[in-house]
Parts: C-alpha cells; structure tokens; sequence
C-alpha cells in the first residue's frame, strides 16, 4: 500500500504532468523557454483541474537552477526542493476563501516592494481570488499596476465572472478545462499500473465519472477505494465504495419520486445530508440514476453499467415514470447541480429539484381524465373547473401554454358556459397591491399553515403566469408542496380570474440573526404543524 496519499504521491512534478491543459502549459513552457516571464496570471477554471499545482510549478520553473530552460522545473536544485518541500520563503500562497479582508492585501503590498531572499522571484499564488471584497480588490489592483519587477502573481478562481475586469486586464488568462472521462481514466491507469494495483477499467471509468473531469478529484476517489493492494477493485466494489454512504438513499430517493411522495423524498434528502453525504456527489449520483432510468426507458437497460440487480431495479422504476416526468426530474436535478451547493443552505437545490420534479397533487389524475387539457387548450373549450386547480399548474405545461380562461372570482361557474376573457395582463404591481387580498383568501380556504407563512413571503417577480415568491426564511420548501402551492394557486386564480403558477424561492437574508425564534409566530405554528425546523442554512449564511 502507497505511504502517501495517490494524489500527493502523483502530483504533477513537471508542467508535462498536467492532464488534459496541454494548450496552458505549451504555452508556459515556451514562454519560460524564452525567459518572458508575466507579472500576472489569471488560472481560471472548475476546481481540481490542476490551477494551484500549475501554479507552484510555475513558481518552481521561475526559480528553478536549471542551467537549460527546457528542463525546469528540475526538481533537484536548492530552490525546486526547497517549494516541494513547502519551505521556499519566496512562495507566498494565499487563500482568498479565508481571507478576505483587504488588511492582507495590504500586508502583501507593503511586502512585495522587498526582493526575493532565496531566488529571482517572488511569486504569490491567490487562490480563489474571486472571493476579495471590493477594497481588497483595489488594494490588489494598485499592486498589479506597479509590480516590482521581481514579483510575479498567479490569481486563481472557479468563477471568473467575480473577478473584476479591471484586475483581469492586468493578466494573462490561462482557461483550465474540465478533463475528458477517458484521458482521465488512461491516467488512472497509468498510476494504478505503476503501484501494482489490480483495478478492472470499468471502475477507473466509474471513479472517472464520479471525478466529473477532476484529476484530482478522481485519484482521491481512488485513493479512498484502494485499501488493500492486493485485492483485485471489480466494477462492483468500486461502487459500494464510492456510494456507501449514499446509494441506498439515491435509490429511496427515485422510489419516492416514481411514488410522487414529496415529504419521504425531502426526509430522504435531509438524513443523507445530515449523515454526512456530499450535497454534490449525492446530485451527481441521482442525476446519474436518473441517466440511466433515461436509458433504461428509451433504449435498453443493458446499456447501463452495472450489476443484474441494478439493471431491474431500474427497469421496474422506469415503468413507473413517465417520460416527460423522468426528463423533467433529470433536468432539474441537472439544474441543481450547476446552482452552487456549497451555498449557504446545501441541500436546499436538491430540496427545491426534487419538489419541482413532482406534479402537483392530483394534477396527473385530473388530467388523465381531461385529456384535452394536457395539451395548451382551445379558446373556446370550457374550462376543467371541477378540478379545483388550474391545469396551467401542472409542472407539465409550458409556461405560456395556458392562456386565461375565466374571469372572476367563481370557479363553480358551470363548465358549459364559457367564461369571459381575462383581462390581457396582470402586472406585477397589480399583484403586489393585491398580496393582502390573496394571504386572506388563503385564509379562508380553512385551517393551514400556509397563511401564517405568508406573512414571511414577497412576491419576488410575475414571470408569464409564473408568480415567484420569495422568502428570507427556511420555509420556502414547506410552501413549495403540492398541497401548499395548491392553496395559493386557487387564491390566485379565484382574485384574478386565470390560472397563475407559483414557485417559491429563498431569497437571501440581509438582515436579521438567522436564529430560529420560537417565540415567533410563523415558527410557533410551523412547529405545531409538526415541521422540522432547522436553522443550519440561515446560521452559516453570515460572513
Ligand atoms: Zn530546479
């Protein structure tokens, strides 16, 4: 078994050991070739993708020894060693992340002006830059515009957007790529052939996968699969490994949605997290079920990569989706996956997904029996009022597929009697202006929790017939059921006379504690309705 760690044993030691950013360290090498070195550089790129270790090879080759250009960084000089060995003086690395005040840019300034005590270079590596406040930025910037000339900075982010366009200016861009599921499976390989470890390709592919086109992401996977070197890794260890914590859970999560039970889906969620799960590999993995649910339902499920077992499960789960549910609910976990989770609330995008990827209560049912409202209807058809909703709110119809089709607050008019047209437009001001009218109409439908959210709720924007509420508190999830959007779409469509959808979505806190008070009389009665309240999100918001 190695003594170090696979992905320290296997850190790229020369820019030829990079995976997969050839067009970055051509480019760095030759420039280095010629002795033209930059000032600044801006790495950008997804985490794992090799920026920071680029960028200690880089300072090593700026400093390196080597007699020939071509050949640093050698890897054996005073100065080489010295990096690697995280004792090199002249290597200063700062990690935005956790210092984000603008006292150690400052503290930088006041540093760089001095030369270099062991090489040519100092060389400063700001890792996650994007996270400076404004001032931090200036201070850097005034930096980067006079910089001695010793001095060479490497800025590094996952989100260049953040970065100000006047701090990029002053660099030289290198984009990293994620890198391609086979070259990085071809690089495990190589490593696992080089410590004699037995390791069927189809599992490198998995931890490949499952490394989303990190090198780095997938030697640690590995790293965590290997313990024993002598065991031969199958295809099916690979996977007990890698889900142990979770795959039994990403399987009771697709049994809740093929059983469109939202409250054991949310439960399911909330354990995995609680236990430990990855927000984000827990995501991947679901989206990665979905994928093949995908599979199973429009090809074959002798196409997905796994066990017998596996395969039937997702035979009999893909029965049970239909294939417009089954793409919605793989699109929306998509989506939550490209949304940050490591935000404030983790698990919150896998909340929302999931709540989103069912249909409204009954709205499948009164559809099967409606079947000219699945499509957008005719003008001039009677609307499906015995419903008691809408059917512009199942998740299934397009955003504008509905048009009005009452007006008026009765929704018991007879259905042979084609209502008057709504009036063409609702604005969000008219919605606004109205909001107390549709919290008491909520009201009246009878004994619920949903008003006393209410009073935590604004609406946010009218988007079509798509009303976004907001709301700073953590329970936008509990006013995202069916059963809750139910009311409010009634009250809706009762005070303006056509069908309105609704989506409820947290809205970050600027102001407050983000203690859960229990003295408060929303908490008070979402706690007498039996919710778990948790203040996990609202807690790590503040910073
Ligand atoms: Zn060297």
């Amino acid at each position: 078994m190695p003594e170090q760690a696979l992905y320290l044993a296997w850190r790229p030691m020369r820019f030829e050991d990079v995976i997969g950013q050839e067009h970055i360290t051509r480019t760095l090498r030759n420039s280095l070739k010629s002795g033209r070195v930059r000032h600044a550089y801006l790495f950008s790129g997804p985490r794992g993708t090799g920026k920071t270790t680029t960028a200690r090879l880089l300072a090593r080759a700026v400093n390196c020894a080597d007699a020939d250009p071509g050949r640093r960084p050698c890897n054996r000089c005073a100065a080489c060693r010295a990096v690697n060995e995280g004792r090199y003086l002249d290597l200063i690395e700062i990690d935005a992340a956790t210092h984000t005040g603008v006292d150690d840019v400052r503290d930088l300034r006041d540093k760089v002006a001095f030369a270099p005590g062991q090489g040519n270079y100092k060389v400063y590596i700001i890792d996650e830059v994007h996270r400076f406040t404004g001032n931090a930025f200036d201070a850097l910037l005034k930096t980067l515009e006079e910089p001695p000339p010793h001095a060479v900075f490497v800025l590094a982010t996952t989100e260049i957007d953040k970065v100000p366009a006047t701090i990029r200016s002053r660099c030289l861009p290198f984009e990293f790529r994620r890198v391609a599921v086979q070259a990085v499976a071809d690089h495990l390989q190589s490593i696992a052939d080089a410590e004699s470890l037995r390791i069927e390709r189809p599992a490198l592919e998995l931890i490949a996968r499952q490394g989303t086109g990190s090198v780095r992401d997938s030697i640690s996977l590995l790293d965590q699969i290997v313990t024993n070197p002598d065991e031969e890794i199958t295809l099916e260890l690979a996977q007990d490994v890698l889900g142990t914590a979770s795959s039994e859970a990403v399987r009771a999560l697709l049994d809740a949605l093929v059983a469109q039970d939202a409250a054991a889906g949310l439960d399911i969620i909330n354990r995995a997290v609680d236990a430990g799960s990855d927000p984000r590999q827990f995501g991947q993995q679901i989206v990665e079920q979905l994928r093949n649910l995908l599979l199973t339902q429009t090809a074959s499920a002798d196409l997905v990569v796994g066990t017998e077992e596996e395969r039937q499960r997702y035979r009999t789960q893909a029965e049970g989706l239909s294939p417009a549910r089954l793409l919605r609910a793989l699109r929306k976990f998509n989506e939550a996956l490209a949304d940050d989770l490591g935000s404030w609330q983790p698990q919150l995008t896998l909340e929302l997904a999931l709540v989103e990827s069912l249909p409204v209560a009954g709205a499948e049912a009164a559809m099967a029996a409606e079947p000219v409202a699945r499509a957008a209807p005719e003008p001039d058809l009677p609307a499906p009022a015995s419903a008691g909703m809408s059917s512009a709110s199942s998740p299934e119809a397009e955003e504008s597929a509905a048009p009005a089709m009452e007006s008026g607050p009765s929704t018991e008019a007879p259905a042979e009697a084609p209502a008057p047209p709504a009036p063409e437009t609702l604005t969000l001001e008219q919605l606004r202006d109205r909001w107390d009218a549709v919290r008491q109409a909520v009201e009246q439908q009878g004994r619920s929790y949903v008003p006393a959210m209410l009073e935590h709720v604004q609406v946010h924007d009218l988007r079509g017939d798509l009303v976004i509420l907001g709301t700073r508190r953590n329970f936008h999830v509990r006013l995202n059921t069916p059963d809750a959007r139910e009311k409010l779409e009634q009250a809706l469509e009762g005070l303006f006379g056509r069908p309105l959808r609704v989506r409820v979505q947290p809205i970050a806190a600027d102001t407050g504690d983000g203690q859960i008070d229990a003295d408060d009389p929303l908490v008070a009665s979402a706690l007498a309705m039996g919710a778990r309240v948790s203040v996990q999100g609202s807690a790590e918001k503040g910073d």
